[in-house]
C-alpha cells in the first residue's frame, strides 16, 4: 500500500492570474509528486507504519523509526502539506471568510484584515523556504505560525488549519522575488468553505 498523488480539484489555470498555469503544472505534477515518490520509498523500509494515515505518521514522529526519520520529515510534510494546499484553494474563491470559522478569526485576531496581515508578515518573515499557517493549537486556540522547509505542524501537535507555501516554486514564476505580493494576492484563492470543513474536523479531533 502506498500512498496517492491527489488530483488537483480544479483545472491548472483556475487560479489564474494569482497562480498561473505554469506554476501549478510543475508545482502538482513536480515536485508534489516527488515528495510522494520519496516518502513512499521511505516508508517501504517501515511496514509497521503501512496501516496509518500520513497525516497520524505525521503526528506521531517518534513511532517512525530513526533511519528513515529525516526522509519522513521533508517528504511525509512535502506530501501532506501540498494536500491540503489544494484542497484549499479554487476559482471564484476569496472574499471575507464565512461560516464559523470567520467568526473564530474575528474573535482572536480583532478582525480579517489583522488575521490577513498577521499571516503575510509571518509568511514574509519566514527565511528561506517553508510555510506559513493557521492551526488550531494544542490548546484548542487558533494562532498564526510558520514552519521551515516542510515541517508540518502536525509534527507539534498542532492542527492545521490553512497554510501558505512560501517556497519560491509556489510564486517565483509570476512574483519573481516579490514574496509579499504573492502572499497578498493568495487571498483571491482561498475557499472559505474547505478552511471552514477543515476547522470543523480539526475541533473534533482535539475534543
Ligand atoms: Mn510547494
Amino acid at each position: 500500500m502506498a500512498f496517492e498523488l491527489p488530483p488537483l480539484p480544479y483545472a491548472y489555470d483556475a487560479l489564474e492570474p494569482y497562480i498561473n498555469k505554469r506554476t501549478m503544472e510543475l508545482h502538482h505534477d513536480m515536485h508534489h509528486a516527488a515528495y510522494l515518490s520519496k516518502f513512499n520509498d521511505a516508508l517501504g523500509k517501515a511496514p509497521e507504519l503501512a496501516s496509518k494515515s500520513a497525516e497520524d505518521i505525521m503526528r506521531d514522529l517518534a513511532s517512525v523509526p530513526e533511519s528513515i526519520r529525516t526522509a519522513v520529515v521533508n517528504n511525509g510534510g512535502g506530501y501532506v502539506n501540498h494536500a491540503m494546499f489544494w484542497e484549499i484553494m479554487g476559482s471564484n474563491a476569496g472574499g471575507d471568510p464565512s461560516g464559523e470559522i470567520g467568526d473564530a478569526i474575528k474573535a482572536i485576531f480583532g478582525d480579517f484584515d489583522s488575521f490577513k496581515t498577521k499571516f503575510n508578515d509571518a509568511g514574509a518573515g519566514q527565511f528561506g523556504s517553508g510555510w506559513v499557517w493557521l492551526v488550531l493549537d494544542k490548546g484548542g486556540k487558533l494562532a498564526v505560525t510558520s514552519t521551515p522547509n516542510q515541517n508540518t505542524p502536525l509534527s507539534d501537535g498542532h492542527e492545521v488549519i490553512m497554510g501558505n507555501d512560501v517556497w519560491e516554486h509556489a510564486y517565483y514564476l509570476t512574483y519573481e522575488n516579490r514574496r509579499p505580493e504573492y502572499l497578498k494576492n493568495w487571498w483571491n484563492v482561498v475557499n472559505w468553505e474547505k478552511v471552514n470543513a477543515r476547522y470543523q474536523a480539526a475541533k473534533l479531533r482535539l475534543g
